[in-house]
Parts: structure tokens; sequence; C-alpha cells
């Protein structure tokens, strides 16, 4: 019997396979695909101070090596309907950077190489079909059926969770209407634009849709906001990322794209983060999904990740059901906060885009205006300490 399988290679599952080597328990970590795998866009990009932290814990010197390979900048702005109405330049921070920002699957190739240092047991080409929990343990069959017993699984494998869904646990939520554009553009090398993120509100270039450009290593992530009508042939393909792009950040980048993808909004959350034997641990997206304003998916799904590696490494009965009500609450949490950033993002009531263009017009005089502009989007900062125990 393995003590410990985690199921899925996406950044919280490698997380939480770290996490368990931290506790000297051995892992076997089961991924559905081939080991040449290539993982597409920038997805994910914000590793925040926290969690950075709790990747250093796992293993010593990580958070270093993310930071000096992702990109930090010192100036937020916003503009509403082509005017600036918050720009701000921080000092840089002396000790560690508040974030760092690079695509999804650079974190992964530091956190894949982290876990192959560690002494992780990797099984490619591993699909689970199958789950039986017991009070003794589980019992995974794979699509090939081959099995694996363990004391302990832990439940990494997405949105689609098979382990989930053969545990009968259901999501609990709502989706919202429409869907945003994500795009990754390549820098033009000696012409970068500069280091900085920029929300624009009800962009002219782009119909008063809201446009959004943060940075990553090596290029910048562009998130279009759609209108709930709007069609994807008309704004989600590559064709037509190369019309509406240039109004956004200028000529010479229609041919420098790298990835389009579409996004829909959900905010659900598992009725339970455990099966009844307290043998199952849902972390990351197999647990819940949230819209990515804030950056709450990969940062909580790597809380989620630490605290299921706690409760094993306990080995008790209390210590999981104590992981599952602690991470379910964060997960909760992290979906009303979602909820907050949506509906300023995209707001359905005529009233919120009144209050919006009014802090507009007022922010030349009344900076708390501005800042209020900039802040919204992203929903209330920190979390629920008291029920949530983590920050995500
Ligand atoms: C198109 C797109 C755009 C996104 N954009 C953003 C963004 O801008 N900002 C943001 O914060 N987040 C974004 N996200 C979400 C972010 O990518 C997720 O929060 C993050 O990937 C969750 O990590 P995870 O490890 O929980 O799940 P995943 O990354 O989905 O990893 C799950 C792993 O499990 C494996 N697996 C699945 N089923 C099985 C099985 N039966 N057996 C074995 N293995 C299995 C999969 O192959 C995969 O490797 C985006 C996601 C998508 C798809």
């Amino acid at each position: 019997m393995n003590p410990v399988v985690v199921v899925g290679a996406g950044p919280v599952g490698l997380s939480a396979a770290l996490a368990l080597r931290g506790h000297g328990l051995d892992v076997t970590l089961l991924e559905a695909d081939p080991k040449g795998r290539e993982r597409p866009g920038s997805r994910a990009l914000f590793v925040h101070r926290e969690t950075l932290g709790l990747l250093d814990g796992m293993c010593p010197g990580l958070a270093a090596e993310i930071t000096s390979y992702g990109r930090t900048w010192h100036t937020r702005r916003t503009l509403y309907r082509g005017r600036e109405v918050y720009s701000r330049t921080f000092p840089p921070p002396t000790g560690a950077p508040p974030f760092t920002s690079l695509r999804q699957v650079d974190t992964e190739r530091f956190l894949r190489a982290a876990c192959e240092r560690t002494g992780v047991a990797f099984e490619w080409d591993a699909r689970v079909a199958g789950v039986r929990a017991a009070v003794d343990g589980v019992t995974l069959s794979c699509e090939d059926g081959r099995e694996w017993r363990a004391g302990h699984v832990v439940a990494a494998d997405g949105a689609r969770s098979a382990v989930r869904r053969e545990l009968g646990i259901a999501m609990e939520g709502v989706h919202g209407e429409g869907f945003h554009v994500v795009v990754d553009v390549a820098d033009v090398p000696g012409a970068e634009l500069p280091l900085e993120r920029v929300f624009h509100y009800e962009h002219p270039g782009v119909g008063g849709r809201s446009v959004m450009r943060v940075p990553f290593t090596g290029g910048f992530q562009v998130d279009l906001q759609c209108h709930d009508d709007d069609t994807r042939e008309a704004y989600g393909t590559e064709e037509a990322v190369r019309r509406w792009l240039p109004a956004v950040v200028g000529d010479g980048y229609a041919d420098r794209i790298l990835w389009v993808s579409t996004y829909r909004f959900l905010r659900k959350v598992a009725a339970s983060f455990t099966d009844p034997h307290r043998r199952v641990l849902l972390v990351g997206e197999a647990a819940h999904l949230f819209p990515p304003f804030g950056a709450r998916g990969m940062n909580s799904g790597i809380a989620d990740a630490a605290a299921a590696a706690e409760a094993i490494a306990a080995g008790t009965y209390q210590a999981v059901e104590g992981f599952a009500e602690v991470r379910r609450a964060a997960g909760l949490y992290n979906s009303a906060a979602a909820g907050i950033a949506l509906e300023h993002l995209r707001p359905q009531r005529r009233s919120v885009r009144l209050r919006q263009r009014a802090a507009a017009a007022l922010a030349p005089v009344l900076p708390s205006c501005g800042s209020w502009l900039e802040h919204a989007p992203y929903g209330p900062r920190g979390g629920a300490p008291a029920v949530a125990g983590r920050k995500y």
C-alpha cells in the first residue's frame, strides 16, 4: 500500500506532492497525460507572496527560484474610457516581493523539477477512472486497468475531476453570463512595453469593453471582457484578436500572438472536500472554481495542497475533517469575493455602471475615487482568518 497517492500533475497536485515529501512521506503522483506533454498558455500568472511562503516551506529555495524568473512591477494604472484615473508607482520592497508573475507552464516547470529532486514517483499516462474509498484506505483504478492502493489520496485532477465524480460529490454554485478572451503576446525584443499592470474600463478602441494588460516573463497577457451577447467568432478567435489587439497595445503585435483562449465564469465549490471515511482530500480546481480576477484559483489551490499535506501527515480522521472544513470555508469565502469582483467587472446593474462613471469623473479631485476604481476589479483583499485560516 502507498502511503499517499496524488491524482493530477497540475500546479496544485505538484504542490501537494512536494508538501507531502516535505513531511517525509512517500508519494506517487498519477497523471493522465503523457510525460512529454505541452501545457497551453499563460493561465494563472500571479504567484502571491503568501503562496511563495508556502512553496518555500515545502521546498526551501523554491520561492527564490520562481521569483528570480518571474516579473514584479511597481506601477499600476487604471484608465476609464481613455482617460487615466489612477497611476501609482510603489518603491521596490526591501524584503520578499508582494507577488511574481510568470506563465503557469513556467510555475509548473519549477514545481515539477522540485518534485523530481525530492523523490516524488511520477506515473504518466495514468488516467484514474474508478475510486473506492473505505475505512482503511483507497483503491484507485486507471482506464488501462492498473490499480493503486493508498492510505490517503489527494485529488488534484482539475475542474472535471474524475475522483470527485466517482465519490458522488456535487459542485455547488453558479455560472455567470458571457466570457472573456485571454491572449498571450510575446514582447518585441528591445522594445518591451512599460513594466506595469494596466486596467482600462470601457476602452473606446474596443467598443467600450474593459481590458487589462498584465506582464509576464517574455510577454504579456491581455484580458478582454466581452459583452454578454458577444460571440466567440467576433472576439475570441485568433483572427478576431488580430483585428482588435492594435487598438489596445498598438501596432506590431498581431504576429506575436502566442495563445488565445476564451474563459467562462464559474463560481462553484464542492459540497464536501473529503469522503465519508476521510481518506480522500479534494484540492484546487477539483474542489473549487473561481473567475480568474483576484488570482484566487491557483493561489488558493496551493494553500489547499499545503493544508492537505499537513492533515495527512497528522494521520487522523479529525485532521482530515479539519482540513475539509477549513478549506471549504476558504473556498466559499473566495467564491463570494470573486462574485463581488465580477459584479464590478461585468456590471449587470445600471447603478454600478453609474457609480463607476461618477468615480471616474471625480478621480482628478478625489483620489479615493481613482483608488476604488483601481482596486475593485479584483474583489476584497485578504481572507477570513477566523474561518479560513489562510489568506486565499
Ligand atoms: C483557458 C484557461 C485560462 C485560464 N486563465 C486563468 C487566469 O487568467 N488566471 C488564473 O488565475 N487562472 C486561470 N485559469 C485557471 C488555472 O489554470 C487553474 O486555477 C489551475 O490550473 C488549477 O490547477 P489544478 O492543479 O487544480 O488543476 P489543473 O491545472 O487542471 O490540473 C489537473 C491535472 O490533473 C490531470 N488529470 C485530469 N483528470 C485526470 C485523471 N482522471 N487522472 C489523472 N490525472 C488527471 C490533468 O491532466 C492535469 O494535469 C485558466 C484556466 C484555463 C483552462
